[in-house]
């Protein structure tokens, strides 16, 4: 199994070049091309929140619960919460994170379970999506690619770590094909997580129709962001439509 130095020097390789490209061919604005690069980099570690108490764990909740309240902000403008409200519900999310989180991964997980999978993948691609702000839904689903191949990668070199290439009798240990799956074991877990994916879908694929008939609602006097919102969002397939057709 690739150790924990080796996934996060991988996915931040990638991050790096993953923005850089994005910056470089696509001149997308460079602060959002670096934040890509760090949540490809974060990403590595993902799939090893089944492994246990141990650094992935840890470390992965302690950055989700300092970064994710930062990346609610624009949202919480976006449904009309004063500042007040804000702290309050950024710090619920924060313990929620900080402490909740762990204690149910530890419960309800098993290393090299349904955790490592490529639903699991698309599960974390929808929320960093979900979790991103701005009205440009491009934008999101570039951020939401730099999760998914921060994941993936991970996913990848545990492969290639099942793998005896250098031993005297080269062939497959036991975990092979245990990371880079789409069911786990067990018809349970497995219907939960195709369950949350289909659940994650389908609000990513409506989430901005829905913020954007609700800032209609909202009074005129409601921030900037939320008119922002309501005048650019639309359905994401049609953003990605448009998007495909603005390469061509
Ligand atoms: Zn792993």
């Amino acid at each position: 199994m690739a150790g924990f130095k080796t996934h996060i020097t991988v996915s931040s390789v990638l991050g790096v070049g993953y923005g850089a490209a994005a910056y470089g061919y696509f001149h997308l604005p460079p602060s959002t091309c670096v934040l890509a690069a760090g949540l490809c980099g974060v990403s590595g570690m993902l799939p090893d929140l089944d492994s246990g108490p141990g650094r992935p764990l840890q470390e992965t909740c302690m950055f989700a619960s300092a970064a994710v309240p930062m990346l609610l902000i624009d949202h919480f403008e976006a449904w009309g919460l004063n500042r007040e409200m804000m702290v309050i519900v950024g710090a619920a999310f924060y313990f929620l994170i900080r402490f909740g989180l762990p204690e149910v991964l530890k419960r309800l997980t098993v290393h090299r379970g349904v955790v490592h999978s490529l639903p699991t993948a698309l599960i974390f691609g929808g929320l960093a999506f979900l979790l991103s702000s701005g009205a440009d839904e491009r934008l999101r689903l570039f951020k939401a690619g730099a999760v998914l191949l921060g994941f993936i990668s991970h996913l990848i070199l545990d492969e290639i770590w099942s793998v005896e290439f250098f031993s005297k009798h080269p062939g497959l240990k036991k975990s092979f094909g245990t990371a880079f799956k789409i069911f786990g074991k067990g018809w349970g877990p497995n219907l939960c997580n195709f369950a949350l994916l289909g659940l994650i879908t389908y609000t990513t694929l409506n989430e901005p129709m829905w913020l954007r008939q609700y800032c209609q609602q909202l009074p005129a006097t409601n921030s900037r962001q939320a008119t922002d919102e309501s005048q650019k969002s639309q359905p994401i397939t049609k953003s990605v439509s448009n998007w495909l057709n603005s390469w061509r």
